[in-house]
């Protein structure tokens, strides 16, 4: 079983990456995100745990993530998969040491690191999306074919209202600070791939495969 730790600051394709990595490999996605809002849905045992804690405002505790997270490793279609991919996990130095507790044959972290940052910004503040199916458009290199209009549904495209320069450094830099100690983690253990995520989303798939090779 292998594991993908991947990275990226918003604008980074962290997310297309990820898809991308899940069709070509044969590796599972998993987003700790996505397990947690999965299980308050559910209203598992863990899930009405889990949102009691957050409607009291307080952060869910790692040895519950770690907990729900294990009971999705177990399930059988990531145990026949390829790899996975973890999204969004870890964020914290004890969050990581955690999952390197969680045995596996081979571990790889990567990092679409964003080198140049005005790129990225002007990526995502040409990026327009669907207010009617959410498909997303970008004005510089994947324009719709009609202004202002969806392809698929012909529903009105709009700019998202947190799209605006100063909003999205802002979200870089807090990401940067946020993920450092993490990244220098993996850095440390050997275990550190990074990428320049400034280049187009072929670009990126591209160095990518390269790394997982
Ligand atoms: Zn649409």
């Amino acid at each position: 079983m292998k594991r993908v730790i991947l990275f990226g600051a918003p604008g980074a394709g962290k997310g297309t990456q990820a898809d991308m990595l899940e069709e070509k490999y044969g590796y599972k996605k998993i987003s700790t995100g996505d397990l947690i809002r999965a299980e308050v849905a559910a209203k598992t045992h863990v899930g009405l745990e889990v949102k009691a804690i957050m409607e009291a405002g307080e952060l869910v505790p790692d040895k519950t993530i770690i907990e729900i997270l294990k009971k999705r490793l177990n399930q059988n279609d990531i145990v026949r998969a390829n790899g996975y991919i973890m999204d969004g996990f870890p964020r914290t130095r004890p969050q990581a040491e955690e999952l390197s507790r969680m045995e596996v044959d081979h571990e790889m972290a990567i990092y679409l690191n964003i080198v140049d940052e005005d790129v990225v910004v002007k990526r995502l503040m040409s990026r327009l999306t669907c207010s009617n199916c959410g498909a997303i458009f970008n004005v510089e290199n994947n324009p719709p074919q009609k202004a202002g209009q969806c392809d698929f549904c012909a529903g009105p495209l709009r700019q998202r209202a947190d799209d605006n320069e100063e909003t999205i450094r802002k979200r870089i830099r807090v990401y940067r600070q946020q993920t450092q100690p993490v990244i220098d983690y993996y850095r440390e253990k050997g275990l550190l791939h990074e990428i320049d995520a400034s280049g187009s989303v072929e670009d990126i798939g591209e160095k990518l495969g390269q790394v997982m090779r």
